[in-house]
């Protein structure tokens, strides 16, 4: 089995969900936490507690990943606090569904901005780190919407296929500097952001997939670990799909 030990990973969107699984999976494996959160100062304080006492050194910053500057300051006062980071998880996300005949201008950007541009802002931030150091590991959190496409979900679906096109240039760009940088594309996830479909919606994606059974967190956390170890260290600008077949 791999380990982290010794290594800081920062995950963005790590206070709940997918990102906080990753982050207790990762920990798990020894390595210590720099999270971001935006909304939630309550569930960002108790997951810092929980992941502290599994014997690591975590820490939660309060940061909207889509301000450019906002981020680089966060990225910089993580640098400062633990001193070389190793892997960036870029998982903060959310959905404004609409069909496009009715969706706001407001929510396309929003959706872009969180998703995609807050990829970039996080990824743009810790290249030179990664390079200098020669070594890094980055993995986006996308979505089978982004490669399958979805009604209902125009603004996230182009943030989600921009995140695959943005994995696959930064994994071209820093190879040489043995930085990897790959995707993983979840299904239907069972999390805060599924639970807030309609029931109709709900029955729908879950009639969809093969496996005939929601994914888990773990699910998704447990492909983030070894893309993150040592023994990944030769795969770099791969999607991998992680929904029971849902999009097959
Ligand atoms: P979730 O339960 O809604 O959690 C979202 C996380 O992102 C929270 O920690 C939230 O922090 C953080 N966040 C939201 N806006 C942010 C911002 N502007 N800046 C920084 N952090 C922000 O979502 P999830 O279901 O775990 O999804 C995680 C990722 O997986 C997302 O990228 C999502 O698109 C992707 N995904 C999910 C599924 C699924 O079925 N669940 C499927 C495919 C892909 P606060 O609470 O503090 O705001």
């Amino acid at each position: 089995m791999f380990e982290l030990t010794g290594k800081t990973a920062v995950i963005t969107g790590a206070s709940r969900g997918i990102g906080k699984a990753i982050a207790v999976k990762f920990a798990s494996l020894g390595a210590n936490i720099a999270f971001l959160h935006y909304c939630d100062a309550e569930n960002a304080a108790a997951t810092e507690k929980e992941l502290n006492e599994m014997g690591i050194k975590a820490k939660g910053y309060e940061c909207n990943v889509a301000d450019f500057e906002a981020s680089k300051k966060a990225v910089d006062e993580i640098i400062a606090d633990f001193g070389e980071v190793h892997i960036l998880v870029n998982n903060a996300g959310i959905v404004r569904d609409c069909l496009v005949l009715s969706m706001k201008e407001a929510d396309f950007d929003a959706v872009i901005g969180v998703n995609l541009k807050g990829t970039f802002n996080m990824t743009k931030h810790i290249y030179q780190h990664f390079m200098k150091k020669r070594r890094g590991r980055i993995i986006n959190i996308s979505s089978i919407v982004g490669i399958n496409g979805n009604a209902g979900q125009a603004n996230y679906a182009s943030a989600k296929a921009g995140i695959i096109g943005m994995t696959k240039s930064v994994a071209k760009e820093l190879g040489s500097r043995n930085v990897t940088a790959n995707a993983i594309a979840p299904g239907f996830i069972r999390t805060d952001m599924t639970d807030g479909m309609p029931e109709k919606a709900r029955e729908a994606a879950l009639a969809s997939i093969p496996m005939k059974r929601a994914g888990e967190v773990d699910d998704i956390a447990n492909l983030a670990a070894f893309l993150a170890s040592d023994e990944a260290g030769y795969i770099t600008g791969e999607v991998i799909r992680v929904d029971g077949g849902m999009a097959i």
